[in-house]
């Protein structure tokens, strides 16, 4: 069989090995910062930093990058880690970023102590005008220059909460000239009073993302630390803070990064998701409609579905768009092989088989999963009335047309050759009632020369007494616009599709009465649909969770 060749990403890592990098050194992160629910983003860069734990045999942390109090809550932490198992990975270790309050501290105090950090006592506003541009060279705040002493005893003062909310920061003292922005003197902690989830009040100075996330990299021994595209100018801050803390017998993490990846139709942005939660457009992160995991798993996508889709990406350098479609492409292509066949009909029109005795009942042996690799079978109830789809009758059509019609005969799936004679109407023409005869020979399966007669069409039904009765939702794209982000001067919200749930009164075979949450099912002839949470004993509740074309072309 062919080796399959080397992502970029791993191209870094065989390089790194060769050069003397012990394997047994190798060990990964995912970072996601609890301010939300994953979405699939996320599940691309899962896929990619447990892929490699699991392709070197080298642990991977969940790290979580929690430090910003004010927004961040344990309700996300725990969605997280369910998400994450839920795709079927293990982590070696459960960390956070809280964890290493005190150590990026203390390493604080020793870059003033070094004349490496200042406290900054201005307004935003003020440094944001010395900051200059990156054609000019900034201008060197007035306290830049403040001695070892004050800053120590401003920068534990602030930590004591002798300050308010934007009195003073600590910044890094490197450059007013640098050609990368993030290089001119940036902040290292600001002060936020507010609660943390795990550190409650004990902490009133929070540190930045970029002065926290190398550090834990560090702490953590991680080798390799992967990252989406817009950390790349933040690169070369990362190794000088490394720079001040990293003793040589340690591990220096190394900072690589890659294309995000966006899905077509859907926004994946924890900041943009949380607004269709908070304005109403979705009844909650894990609507089925949103690109997040929970979403996509409560719509009826498998782990399996969302890794294929993952890995068929794969891994790019540059940020694009992927079509959803793939996406349906690769849920279908899994569902087609778990999920059990049955009958229901979502719009249905009744259908009177004359000739089949009244009052009669008979339960019909029906495949469960032609895919299965020993076949499995189930019995239907089949009875003088049906219920068969309103399109899948025309009393006129032509010869293309190989549903029912008058005069032209079908054979029902699992059952009989029936044969058009008729149609009731109500007083607004619209049919109410199909009359048919069947063929009582012809039953699927019965072995008799009329069983095995060949006509067009196959259409499903159920029968109308033992039918049950479920709510199913059918949704469409969230967004009218294939990339509702991609313009700048319009808000994703302006996209949004308004009939992106239609839901409608299904008639099921009886088999599914006993469905719970999460089952999987393929509705014949209509796509796949999973039972919804809200679904209970009384009232089942159906997700559609594509149909059964597949419009992705190979
Ligand atoms: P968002 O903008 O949705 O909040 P984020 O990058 O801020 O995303 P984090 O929780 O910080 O969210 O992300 C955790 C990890 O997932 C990071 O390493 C990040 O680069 C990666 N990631 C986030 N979104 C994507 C995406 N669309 N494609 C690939 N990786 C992503
Ligand atoms: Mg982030
Ligand atoms: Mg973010």
């Amino acid at each position: 069989t062919k080796e399959k060749s080397l992502n970029f990403i791993e191209q870094i890592i065989e390089e790194d090995i060769k050069n003397g990098l012990p394997t047994e050194k190798l060990h990964f992160r995912f970072p996601p910062e609890p301010n939300g629910y994953l979405h699939l983003g996320h599940a691309s860069s899962i896929c990619l930093n447990f892929g490699l734990g699991l392709k070197y045999n080298a642990p991977v942390n969940l790290r979580f990058d929690d430090t910003n109090p004010s927004k961040e809550e344990q309700e996300f932490v725990d969605a997280i880690k369910y998400d994450v198992e839920w795709l079927g990975y293990k982590w070696a270790n459960e960390v956070y970023a809280s964890d290493y309050f005190q150590q990026l501290y203390d390493w604080a105090v020793q870059m003033i102590k070094e004349d490496k950090a200042y406290v900054d006592s201005q307004t935003s506003e003020e440094m944001a005008q010395q900051k200059g541009t990156p054609s000019t060279v900034g201008e060197d705040s007035p306290y830049r220059n403040r001695s070892v002493e004050e800053n120590l005893d401003l920068f534990e003062r602030m930590k004591n909460g002798e300050f308010d909310e934007g009195s003073h920061i600590l910044r890094a003292k490197i450059s007013m000239s640098a050609k990368n922005m993030l290089m001119r003197d940036p902040i290292m902690y600001r002060i936020m009073k507010k609660d943390h989830h795990r550190t409650k009040d004990q902490w009133c100075i929070y540190p930045m993302y970029d002065w926290a996330h190398g550090e834990s990299d560090y702490i953590e021994s991680i080798s390799h630390s992967f990252c989406t595209l817009e950390f790349l100018p933040h690169r070369e801050l990362y190794n000088w803070f490394l720079d001040q803390v990293v003793e040589e017998q340690n591990i220096r993490p190394k900072q690589r990064e890659f294309a995000r990846r966006n899905l077509s139709h859907t926004v994946v942005s924890k900041r943009k998701l949380a607004k269709l939660v908070a304005e109403g457009y979705v009844t909650g992160w894990d609507d089925p409609r949103m690109s997040t995991i929970s979403g996509l798993r409560r719509r009826g996508y498998t782990p399996a579905s969302i890794k294929n889709y993952a890995e068929t990406i794969g891994i790019a350098k540059r940020d694009n768009l992927i079509d959803v479609s793939l996406l349906e492409f690769c849920v279908r292509e899994d569902l087609n092989k778990i999920a059990p066949r049955v009958m229901a009909v979502l719009d249905p029109v009744k259908l009177v088989i004359t000739n089949y005795p009244e009052g009669k009942e008979e339960w019909l042996e029906a495949e469960n999963n032609p895919e299965e690799e020993v076949m499995t079978y189930r019995e239907v109830p089949f009875s003088k009335e049906l219920y068969i789809e309103r399109e899948d009758f025309k009393e006129e059509a032509n010869n293309k047309f190989f549903r029912l019609t008058i005069g032209k005969e079908v054979r029902l799936k699992n059952a009989y050759i029936i044969k058009g004679e008729g149609v009731v109407k109500d007083e607004n023409g619209r049919i109410t009632e199909i009359h048919v005869t069947y063929d009582p020979d012809s039953r699927s399966g019965s072995g008799t020369e009329a069983s095995k007669r060949k006509v067009k069409g196959t259409i499903h039904w159920v029968s109308v007494p033992h039918a049950i009765e479920a709510e199913v939702r059918i949704y469409d794209r969230l967004f009218t616009n294939e990339n509702p982000d991609g313009n700048k001067e319009v808000d994703f919200l302006e996209y949004i599709n308004p009939n992106s749930l239609e839901i409608v009164k299904g008639y099921l075979e009886p088999s599914l009465k006993t469905a719970s949450e999460g089952d999987k099912f393929q509705f014949q002839r209509l796509g796949y649909f999973c039972v919804d949470k809200e679904s209970t004993d009384g009232a089942l509740v159906f997700n559609k969770t594509v149909g059964l074309r597949d419009t992705w072309a190979k």
